[in-house]
């Protein structure tokens, strides 16, 4: 196994001063897979101020990221390597060890509180690539394997159901059989979970390539992270336009969408208003009136829980909101949505569309898809030619209003959003002495 030259360097340096030093977990499982791994991390013999001591005197930046947990940060040039001491299972050594380590029981359990087969294993310079688990076998034969006993191992730390989900998702890997069952029979234990945690995992889960095949086998976990989505698994929808229940059609549409956390987040709860308004009309026909906006509503409380930041909850909550509002392409007015929302919200908004349309009866959305892909190009057009949108855009401003006579503070804002509305509708040209010559007519 070939590591980054850092990587090699900080083992190289802690061996030569006697400490056990290997890359672990996600890592290895990488190089097996034969994709480039997103960090390194090491797992050392070395306690953090050893660990500290050893590089320091090489040269190496050291920050203490996470003493706590036995964990410092090697900073060399653009690249971070964490280098964790061995770990028990739940016991975040931050104790300097006895003289006499045992390094292979060290190793060893240090790799067996690890959650999954194909993320315990370890390589050093020395021994290889160390696997006590069958963890290449399971990379061979694509299977996420708890290790030990899957059983007590969700017990101890409901997230990794989460994360078995996550994996299948991203790697299109099968969850071995006792494994599933433990995860059907923990499930609700993810209650117990910070939200912060079950939102981490969730938003890699919804942009994995197998995340279809995972919302759909695994909706009974869904339904415990997100149960305002469980009356969507139900509910059919009675119309030409659909083919899927509620929730079938939100996995499609997540599966259809960009792979961008807020647009698959945007799409498994888009729809989630849908059961608490539907409607059957007397030929039989489902109707779903206002549940952008009920689903909105509901999605609140869903992001609430996972403690998102602020922008993430607009922008979710917003295009939730008007995503029924541009179900007819031909009413749909660029400019407008970029004066009502702005550039950002609306690409997003029209991503969000066409994800959905994806999603139904293919029968009937040819004309609808293609439209969306015309405005999303007039869109960047719009955007490339630098047109007004907003009352900054505006080729007058304030102060220009204030030398005109208009009263400063709300007389002068409202002048300006006239102005706006009507150079976003193309009845005004955005030119100073055309808008000046309008004001003062
Ligand atoms: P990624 O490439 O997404 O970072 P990763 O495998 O590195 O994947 P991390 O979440 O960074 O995943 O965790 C690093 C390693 O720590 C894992 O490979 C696994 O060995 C271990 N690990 C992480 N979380 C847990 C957990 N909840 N229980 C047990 N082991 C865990
Ligand atoms: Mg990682």
């Amino acid at each position: 196994m070939k590591l980054s030259d850092n990587a090699e360097k900080i083992m190289k340096l802690l061996e030569e001063n006697g400490f056990q030093a290997y890359a672990v977990g996600g890592c290895v499982r990488d190089y097996l897979l034969g994709k480039a791994s997103a960090d390194i991390d090491i797992a050392s013999s070395a306690v953090p101020k050893e660990a500290e001591a050893v590089l320091q005197n090489h040269g190496i930046t050291v920050v203490e990221t996470g003493i706590r947990h036995g964990t410092v940060t090697a900073v060399i040039g653009s690249e971070q390597y964490e280098i964790t001491t061995f770990r028990k299972d739940g016991d975040y050594a931050d104790n300097r060890r006895p003289e006499s380590v045992d390094f292979v029981t060290d190793i060893k359990e240090d790799l067996s509180r690890r959650d999954f087969t194909v993320n315990a294993m370890a390589y050093s310079r020395k021994d290889g690539i160390l696997d006590l688990f069958g963890g290449k076998q399971d990379i061979e034969n694509r299977i996420i394997r708890a290790v030990g006993n899957p059983d007590l191992r969700f017990k101890e730390d409901a997230l990794r159901i989460m994360r078995a989900l996550r994996f299948a998702s991203v790697l299109g890997f099968k969850i071995e059989e006792d494994t599933e069952k433990a995860i059907f029979d923990n499930r609700n234990l993810l209650k117990n979970i910070a939200g912060e945690r079950i939102f981490a995992e969730l938003t890699k889960l919804l942009t994995g390539d197998n995340v279809l095949q995972v919302l759909d086998a695994y909706r009974e976990v869904i339904g415990v992270i997100i149960p305002e989505l469980k009356p969507a698994f139900s509910c059919a929808q009675n119309n030409p336009w659909h083919i899927y229940t509620v929730y079938g059609h939100i996995i499609h549409a997540v599966a259809a969408a960009p792979k961008d956390k807020i647009i698959r987040l945007a799409m498994l709860l888009h729809d989630i208003g849908k059961p608490s308004v539907k409607t059957t009309d007397e030929q039989g026909i489902d109707h779903f009136r206002t549940h952008a906006c009920a689903g909105s509503e509901l999605a609140k409380n869903v992001l609430r829980r996972f403690k998102v930041s602020n922008e993430v909850y607009d922008k979710i909550t917003t295009l939730i909101y008007y995503h029924q509002a541009v179900e007819n392409v031909d009413e749909i007015k660029v400019k407008r949505w970029l004066a009502r929302i702005g550039a950002d919200y609306t690409k997003a908004l029209f991503q969000v569309r066409t994800a959905d349309l994806l999603a139904h009866n293919p029968e009937k959305i040819g004309y609808e898809v293609k439209r969306l892909k015309e405005l999303q190009d007039e869109l960047d057009e719009i955007l490339a030619a630098g047109c007004a949108f907003k009352i900054s855009d505006l080729a007058v401003n304030g102060n220009d209003l204030l030398e005109l006579g208009f009263k400063q503070g709300k007389e002068i804002g409202e002048r300006l959003n006239t102005v706006l509305q009507l150079v976003v509708e193309d009845m005004l040209e955005n030119d100073k002495n055309k808008i000046i010559a309008y004001l003062t007519k």
